[in-house]
């Protein structure tokens, strides 16, 4: 099937990027968010990201403005996806919140619109299940930063179609990713391997093995990770982490997977890491400076 025209729901931190990457392919991408501000900020951070390539001569002026000229923005959800190819939905990670944006877009979408989520949990099989086109569902995993990335982890729910999944392949590497296949299984395989080692970096802090800068030095140079997995942690999101460790802990029924009562407790105190300005390091300083946070000093 040919695909041209693409709607991105959610212009945060991944939409914007999955907006970026498919506009600079020269497909016809509507951006939908129920923020305006959000959707402001989405461009803006697009043209930032542009300007970069740019500036490091990866792409020409030509390619900076066809890809803007390529993305529309829109508030309304049901307008937004009424003559889309795909949809890729990008929207807060929240259960009940994709559950009703996905009945909302079979409403609106045309027939043979494949309809994807960027879940990094949620189950595929169970969004597929409130559509009347369970087959046309895909899990399409983009890692952040999109643009940079790789990556695309695509998930098969239970009912997705085998020429659905096939279609999703050839389009991610027309974007020049990389696909890798998994099932519907809690956590898939990114997060069913990265969180456990994650939620094992913060016990062992917890116990006091290490310090927060020997675990990460430790899984830095040891393992030539470019990122140690607290400061890892800290640039996903710890309420992410925790909501992720809570669908494995869940859907795998094994105690292995509940998050550590640390990071619960950096949760429940609004210590969310970068973006809250504050997690294992400290944010706050404005500098690129990596500063262990005041309670693990
Ligand atoms: P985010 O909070 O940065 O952005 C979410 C956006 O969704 C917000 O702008 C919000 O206004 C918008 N939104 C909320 N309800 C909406 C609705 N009904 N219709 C349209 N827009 C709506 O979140 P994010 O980090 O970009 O995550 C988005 C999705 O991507 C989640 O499912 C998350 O699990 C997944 N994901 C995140 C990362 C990451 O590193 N942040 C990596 C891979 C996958």
């Amino acid at each position: 099937m040919t695909m041209r025209n693409v709607s991105v729901i959610g212009g945060g931190t991944m939409g914007n990027g999955i907006a970026h990457v498919f506009a600079q392919k020269g497909y016809q991408v509507t951006l939908i968010d129920i923020r305006q501000e959000a959707l402001d900020k989405a461009l803006a951070t697009i043209t930032k990201n542009l300007d970069r390539l740019l500036t490091k001569e990866r792409i020409d002026e030509a390619t900076k403005t066809a890809t803007l000229a390529n993305i529309t923005t829109n508030t309304d959800l049901k307008e937004g996806v009424s003559n889309a190819d795909l949809v890729v939905e990008a929207a807060t990670e929240n259960t009940d919140l994709k559950l009703k944006i996905f009945k909302d877009i079979d409403a609106a979408a045309p027939a043979n619109c494949i309809l994807a989520s960027n879940t990094s949990s949620i189950s595929i099989t169970k969004i597929a299940a409130v559509t009347q086109r369970p087959e046309k569902v895909i899990g399409m995993h983009f890692m952040n930063p999109v643009p940079i990335m790789k990556l695309v982890e695509v998930i098969t729910g239970f009912k997705t179609d085998q020429a659905v999944t096939e279609t999703i392949i050839s389009l991610s590497k027309d974007l020049g990713k990389v696909p890798a296949l998994t099932a519907d299984y809690p956590g898939f395989i990114a997060n069913r391997i990265l969180m456990p080692m994650i939620n094992e970096a913060i016990i062992s802090l917890h116990e006091g093995v290490a310090g927060v800068e020997e675990i990460d030095t430790i899984m830095k140079l040891g393992m030539a990770h470019p990122m140690g997995p607290l400061q890892l942690a800290d640039f996903i999101g710890l309420d992410v982490c925790k909501a992720i460790l809570e669908v494995l802990h869940e859907g795998l029924g094994n105690p292995k997977y509940a998050p550590s009562p640390l990071l619960v407790n950096m949760v429940t105190s609004g210590d969310l890491g970068a973006k809250s300005g504050r997690g294992f390091y400290d944010y706050s300083h404005g500098t690129k400076e990596l500063i262990v946070a005041p309670s693990f000093r």
